[in-house]
């Protein structure tokens, strides 16, 4: 696999999580996530996990200006220039920002993935999902982990559901996901680089897609100078 830049877009329970794993492990590309690397710079007590405690301490999504700092401070540490992106950009004012940076870098976004799940199927599959409280990985029941009971595929720690999974919740998170990322497609979709991906099925017949998708999106900058 080529080195590749990638973001997955989509809805709560659509597998980003998943398939940025599956990814991460099967090509070898760093993945990369507000949550994660701003938890990194808690731990490290920098000026910005200081800041970012502010708003993760009361449930809060970080400003724009904090998470696309954060990421570009990764970007920095990455000699590859290759990574997913997880949950980043999630908004139009993120993926602008990170158009930037990629750009002052010269290494372009490949594509942007959408896992696409339509509400209903989002709500089957939040009903049968499992949360690692050690980790933060998430497993779907009946695919990944065959029984509540059992421990964390990754990292054998305690499963359990999530409680903000009621439905009344879900209707508000389904609305906030549509409101925020529908601009970041369509900025996508005017690029070309939009990939919409269905998102049902096994992890396995969903990464299959991706690779399909990824394979047919532009090549890196060298590679279509020397008409491979
Ligand atoms: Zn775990």
């Amino acid at each position: 696999m080529k080195p590749c830049r990638l973001v997955l877009l989509g809805p709560p329970a659509s597998g980003k999580g998943t398939q940025g794993r599956l990814m991460a492990r099967r090509w070898q590309v760093p993945t990369v996530s507000v949550g994660e690397t701003l938890r990194r710079e808690i731990a490290a007590g920098s000026l910005a996990g200081q800041e970012a405690a502010r708003f993760l301490d009361h449930g809060q999504l970080v400003p724009d200006k904090l998470a696309i700092a954060t990421i570009d401070r990764w970007l920095e540490l990455q000699p590859e220039k290759a990574f997913v992106a997880d949950g980043f950009p999630r908004t139009l004012g993120q993926a602008e920002a990170l158009e930037t940076m990629l750009g002052r870098r010269k290494s372009p976004l490949t594509a942007a993935l959408w896992l696409d799940l339509d509400e209903d199927r989002v709500a089957e599959r939040i009903s049968k999902r499992l949360t690692c409280a050690d980790c933060g990985a998430t497993f779907r029941l009946g695919s990944h982990v065959q029984g509540r009971e059992e421990a964390c595929p990754e990292c054998g720690g305690t499963l359990t559901t999530r409680g903000d999974d009621g439905s009344g919740a879900l209707a508000e998170r389904m609305l906030a996901y549509r409101e925020r990322t529908e601009p970041v497609a369509a900025f996508y979709d005017r690029r070309g680089l939009l990939r919409r991906i269905d998102a049902g099925g096994t992890p396995d017949e969903v990464f299959a897609r991706i690779e399909a998708a990824v394979a047919s999106s532009r090549p890196e900058p060298a590679e279509a100078a020397a008409g491979v």
